[in-house]
């Protein structure tokens, strides 16, 4: 009998399809937000969990500026 202490299955990482959608909306906010910091929350298409997106200052990968 397994212990109960040994909690297989939690998973701490990102789903591959929230991963890729967290993606999405940090290069949207990159490319179409002017002020920071910008705090949305969005669901998942894939998954439908709801992913909190934080940036609190412009992207340092802007080097136009
Ligand atoms: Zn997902």
């Amino acid at each position: 009998m397994a212990k109960a202490s040994e909690r297989k299955g939690v998973r701490t990482e990102e789903l591959e399809c929230c991963a890729a959608e967290r993606r999405r909306q940090l290069e949207s906010i990159r490319l179409n937000f002017v002020t920071f910091p910008v705090i949305r929350s969005v669901p998942c298409p894939g998954c439908k969990l709801v992913l909190k997106i934080r940036v609190y200052e412009r992207p340092t990968a802007d080097a136009t500026a």
